[in-house]
């Protein structure tokens, strides 16, 4: 799988940088894809500490 889960906050990111948090420490061990449209409704990204809505792995490695 070519796409990078952001070690820091689980963004699913294409790119060098992550565009939530801005750090570029991904991993490719990661599992569960989210995808999070309204964060402020979602149990899912309240628990994960997301505020930003876009793709997601629930757990990364
Ligand atoms: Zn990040």
């Amino acid at each position: 799988m070519a796409e990078k889960a952001c070690k820091n906050c689980n963004r699913i990111v294409e790119g060098d940088v992550c565009p939530v948090c801005k750090k570029s420490s991904f991993s490719n061990e990661w599992r569960g894809y989210v995808i999070i449209l309204n964060p402020e409704e979602s149990q899912i990204a309240e628990r994960m500490g997301v505020d930003t809505p876009g793709s997601y792995a629930l757990r990364v490695r």
